[in-house]
């Protein structure tokens, strides 16, 4: 009774308070029109000539031909000797990780040795990298045992205390008993994990519970954990949870509204995701054809993330070297098989895995070598990530009513797909955060 009159209280106080909101007329926010020489709109097949953008407050208001006049007092951005294309999305990322290097102790020293405050404060220098880049909004995909960090950086982005781009956290992920590191340490120590781990259907469902309470926009599950190349050069993959397991978190989360990204290599972690019914796949670096056509029926995104199984190999005679190459191999396969199929790809590139230093737009030219049209990379990194996010028409679109990510580069990506790596101007949600061009 106390409590339903508590609550009444509260909706008398919000309704005041957004009534008071809406009864202050409030000016219209000042006119911004960016001029375009060429436009990638992230939707459409074709770049278009000479076009205004028409921005208003942190929206695109509309888009038209260059001829349409532009109204005084409109503040004017001169963009019409470069390419503009809408903000980018890296669907795959990890703001707290820092591309352990391995003579400095690796992933392990990350979370042995590093504060959360430390690691905080990369995080943050992570995502203000990311709108420099150009990637205006990241899919975040777990804080390698930061817990909830992701969900913190997002908020002081969101609080404009720090810059950084739209972020789509996955908190903590979700992996069982011998599916993540710490690993190797004496059996007789309780170590810590980069991930939650979960034993049986029940702990399954209440670690995404617990991570949807505490802001998780995504779940994501390590699928497969160890990779190895048995006697007859195969890449074997160790799968971790089981259909039950992943089911009771695909369908927990699908009850939110929220998707469930599952890390799978190959073999029986790959099947079980699909079995399980994950919304995306990520890395599935050997995927079969009866594995494609179940992807392309269940209409399950994949986020192949290439560039991280390029660098880094071991001694091609060590057993790691051996599965680092075996690894790289069978991807260029599936990658292949699956743009034929027209699989739903969206780009991602691990970067965190990468150094932070490195281009995150890395992963454009590896998609493209392998046989991708430049504007369908694109629009994986436009267009096509916004509609995974549930974010269509909003994101990763120069459009009437999207919100206002706009990038530009010199040169014609169409042409030379490594100009995305050199974005010159970025804006996002209608505010200028870089411009090394615009007059
Ligand atoms: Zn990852």
């Amino acid at each position: 009774m106390r409590r339903s009159l508590v609550c009444l209280a509260l909706v008398i106080i919000l309704f005041s308070v957004g009534a008071r909101g809406q009864s202050t007329p409030s000016a219209p926010a000042p006119l911004t029109v960016i001029r375009v020489g060429t436009l990638i709109d992230g939707v459409s097949e074709a770049p278009r000539k000479n076009q205004l953008i028409f921005v208003r407050g942190e929206r695109i208001e509309k888009v038209t031909d260059g001829s349409v006049e532009i109204p005084s007092g409109a503040r004017v951005i001169d963009l019409s000797n470069v390419t503009v294309l809408p903000g980018l999305i890296d669907a795959h990322t990890h703001i707290f990780l820092w591309g352990e290097d391995p003579a400095k102790g690796g992933y392990d020293a990350n979370i042995l040795n590093a504060g959360i405050a430390l690691r905080a404060a990369r995080a943050t220098v992570a995502a203000r990298r990311a709108l420099e880049q150009g990637f205006t909004t990241i899919r975040d995909v777990e804080t390698e045992g930061a817990g909830y960090g992701d969900i913190g950086i997002k908020q002081a982005i969101e609080e404009g205390t720090i810059p950084g781009p739209r972020i789509f956290g996955a908190t903590r992920a979700i992996s069982t008993t011998g599916g993540y590191n710490l690993e190797g340490y004496a059996p007789e120590l309780e170590m810590p994990k980069g991930a939650q781990i979960v034993d049986g259907p029940v702990e399954a469902r209440k670690a995404a519970r617990q991570q949807l309470e505490h802001g998780a926009d995504w779940i994501k599950v390590y699928m497969t954990h160890r990779s190895w190349v048995d006697k007859q050069g195969n890449l074997i993959s160790q799968p971790t949870l089981t259909v039950e397991e992943l089911a009771a978190i695909v369908d927990e989360a699908h009850g939110w509204q929220k998707k469930v990204a599952c890390h799978a290599y190959n073999g029986i972690g790959l099947q079980r995701a699909l079995d399980g019914r994950c919304d995306s796949i990520e890395h599935g670096l050997e995927i079969t054809d009866a594995q494609i056509a179940q992807m392309k029926r269940q209409e399950t995104w994949y986020c192949p993330t290439l560039s991280p199984y390029y660098g880094d190999w071991a001694p091609a005679d060590t057993p790691g070297g051996k599965r680092d190459r075996a690894r790289a191999a069978v991807h260029e396969i599936s990658f292949k098989k699956a743009l034929q199929a027209h699989l739903k790809i969206v780009y991602g590139t691990d970067i965190g895995g990468i150094p932070w230093t490195e281009p995150i737009a890395q992963e454009f030219k590896r998609m493209v070598s392998l046989g991708m049209a430049p504007m369908e990379a694109i629009q994986s990194a436009t267009s096509r990530s916004a509609e995974m996010l549930d974010m269509k028409g909003e994101i990763g679109v120069i459009a009437a009513g999207a919100y206002a990510e706009v990038i530009a580069v010199e040169g014609d990506p169409l042409k030379h797909i490594e100009e995305l790596e050199h974005v010159r101007f970025v804006m996002h949600d209608g505010s200028i955060f870089k411009n090394e061009i615009a007059k």
